[in-house]
């Protein structure tokens, strides 16, 4: 699963994603050359995007009401 995180840039803050396995290590932004570190643990916080979010429930289905 991906990281997205926002760019620590105040002037930049753009959307960054970065692939997993770039946990815990360090990254630029492609916008502004700000150097970070991916986070190794999700804020979990920000609204994710629709791809990977939806494929987890599965269970809540047939009982309405
Ligand atoms: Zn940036």
């Amino acid at each position: 699963m991906a990281v997205t995180m926002i760019c620590p840039n105040l002037g930049c803050r753009k959307t960054i994603v970065a692939p997993d396995g770039a946990r815990g290590r360090l990254m630029r932004c492609a916008h502004c050359s700000q150097v970070f570190m991916v986070p190794i643990r999700d804020g979990s916080s920000e609204p994710a995007t629709a791809d990977e979010t939806n494929n987890q429930k599965d269970k809540s289905g047939s009982k309405k009401h």
